[in-house]
């Protein structure tokens, strides 16, 4: 359950599952509160599935899939595109439900949604991305061609960061291959997956294709262990991420499990300073470091310390906190509040264990004082300086507006650190150096790298993923390995007999050979 200590607001709504073009209520082991995290007010419960509710919904998935499978591309594209077009106009509503469930400023959410729409229209190029290949006489009188296939259904299991843009990265691909899809969302923001689904019937998806189960650990299990699930893609925390990737391989599937991250920003000596100070506050304290591509950790190879950390401590100081509300005539806060009280009271105590560690405060973000409700988990942003490696405060992924300074003398120093991180999902390097930003490139053991670009998230035709503890599984999500991902190869090898030119028969036990 998430926090439960706030007011209920009025019109607090229920939040249930959709199968089959519908919403379905099913019969739910429980109900967790969804709260806006501006106001602190409960503005919804979600439904919690039961086992039963999980099967009920796979299987509607099941059956879904067997006809869009063998549906033309011509109209799976059209679907798609209507989709695209939807989304488009009304993406304004959509970051609204974002902003009121996880708190993000409306800009925010409207960024989130565009880099999701980039998956969208990357998918609408399906018919040229499934195309095989074909080769002619490949032995005497034999054709080869291959081809790829949908996988039947897959469950997509999305964090609260990114409500819209995450599970944007696997199912207009999935769905565009021919694949039905559950998606179950955290529970912590669960609106705007039924808000999707709407729209995905509205653009003339066939019902069923397109599914949503509201839940925890128990819908997650049954997407993991159930025979009628082919692939499991996921995204959250390291441990779930892990658990998720033994689980669902352990049963069978294919499965890409995404996980946390420390993101290390180097700044070289030779560096641009303001780009480098404007960058560090806007990955560091955009969704109010609530991004698997935040920067946690900034490098500062000496002698720049020093200014480069006047400079991110002026620019943050003029950061506005407050609900991320689209406002009228007002300046839209930079930076929303926590996901939840009880986040946003673990993120406070790192800034308390860190303080009492020997870093240094520069700016406290627990003095904040925000533009919103007096309930809501506000949190400032917070710099510190003269950290260690062997503080918690570099060593956790805290998840939230705390920007760790590291000095270091060298270069090699700040890529042994970066290398020595359990993490590896995003890295960059601030320089001005061309020879120093390719060395850094080929030295780093990090998925997505940023050369003087501080969230280096790729475009939907590359592929999002990171290294070590930051992805389970062998396949990054989106561009060319999403579309692998959702298919399967076959080969097919072909012999038609020309009765003006037909080949001697007989018998041959030996291994088929080519000639
Ligand atoms: P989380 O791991 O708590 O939850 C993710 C999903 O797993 C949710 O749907 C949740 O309901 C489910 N879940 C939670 N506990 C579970 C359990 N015990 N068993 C089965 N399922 C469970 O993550 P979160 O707090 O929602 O998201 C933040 C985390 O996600 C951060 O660690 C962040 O770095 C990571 N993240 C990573 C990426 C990436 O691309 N690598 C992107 C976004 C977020």
């Amino acid at each position: 359950m998430t926090d439960t200590s706030s007011r209920v607001a009025a019109d607090a709504t229920e939040i249930v599952h959709w199968v089959d073009g519908a919403e379905l209520t099913g019969s739910p082991t429980g109900w967790a509160d969804v709260t806006n995290p501006a106001t602190g007010q409960v503005t919804g419960r979600v439904a919690l599935a039961s086992e039963a509710d999980a099967a009920h919904v796979i299987a509607s998935a099941s059956r879904a899939a067997r006809s869009w499978a063998t549906m033309s591309l011509a109209r799976r594209t059209q679907v798609l595109f209507g989709f695209r077009e939807l989304l488009n106009a009304r993406k304004d509503e959509l970051a609204a439900i974002i902003t009121a469930e996880h708190g993000k400023v409306h800009s925010d959410a409207m960024g989130e949604i565009s880099r999701g729409l980039e998956v969208v229209e990357f998918a609408c190029g399906i018919s040229h991305l499934l195309k095989g290949g074909h080769s002619e006489e490949a032995s005497t009188g034999v054709d080869v061609h291959s081809k790829r296939v949908p996988l039947g259904v897959v469950g997509i299991i999305s964090p609260f960061n990114f409500p819209a843009m995450v599970p944007m990265w696997f199912f207009p691909i999935a769905i565009a291959a021919g694949n039905a899809v559950v998606l179950k969302p955290s529970e912590k923001d669960p609106s705007a997956a039924n808000w999707i689904a709407a729209l995905w019937r509205e653009a003339g998806l066939p019902d069923g294709v397109f599914n949503v189960l509201h839940g925890d650990k128990t819908a997650v299990d049954a997407l993991l262990t159930s025979p009628d699930v082919a692939a499991i893609s996921f995204v959250g925390s390291t441990p779930i991420a892990e658990y998720v990737y033994e689980t669902a391989s352990r049963h069978g599937k294919r499965v890409q499990a995404l996980g946390g991250a420390k993101n290390h920003m180097v700044v070289l000596p030779d560096a641009d300073l303001d780009l480098a100070a404007d960058s560090a506050v806007n990955a560091g304290y955009g969704s109010a470091g609530e991004r698997c591509m935040a920067i946690s950790v900034l490098v500062a190879v000496d002698p720049i310390g020093d200014e480069l950390v006047a400079r991110i401590a002026d620019r943050t100081r003029t950061l506005l906190i407050g609900d991320g509300t689209k406002g009228g005539d007002e300046r839209e806060a930079d930076m929303g509040p926590l996901v939840t009280k009880a986040h946003r009271d673990k993120v406070s105590s790192f800034i308390d264990s860190g303080e009492a560690a020997g870093a240094k405060v520069v700016v406290d973000g627990r003095d904040v004082s925000a533009r919103g409700g007096e309930q809501g988990f506000w949190l400032g942003p917070t710099l510190f300086d003269d950290v260690t490696t062997d503080m918690d405060v570099y060593t956790e992924e805290i998840f939230g507006p705390v920007l760790s300074v590291v000095r270091v003398k060298t270069y090699e120093e700040a890529v042994a650190l970066i290398n020595a991180n359990e993490y590896g999902n995003g890295t960059a390097v601030f320089t001005n150096d061309g020879g120093a930003a390719r060395r850094f490139e080929a030295d780093v053991t990090v998925g997505m790298i940023g050369v003087n670009v501080p969230v280096p998230v790729p475009v939907a035709y590359y592929s999002f993923g990171g290294w070590k503890r930051s992805l389970f599984g062998d396949t990054h999500a989106h561009g060319t390995e999403g579309v692998h991902f959702f298919t399967r190869g076959k080969v097919v090898t072909t012999r038609w007999i020309d009765p003006a030119n037909r080949p001697e028969g007989g018998l041959e036990l030996g291994f088929p050979r080519n000639d």
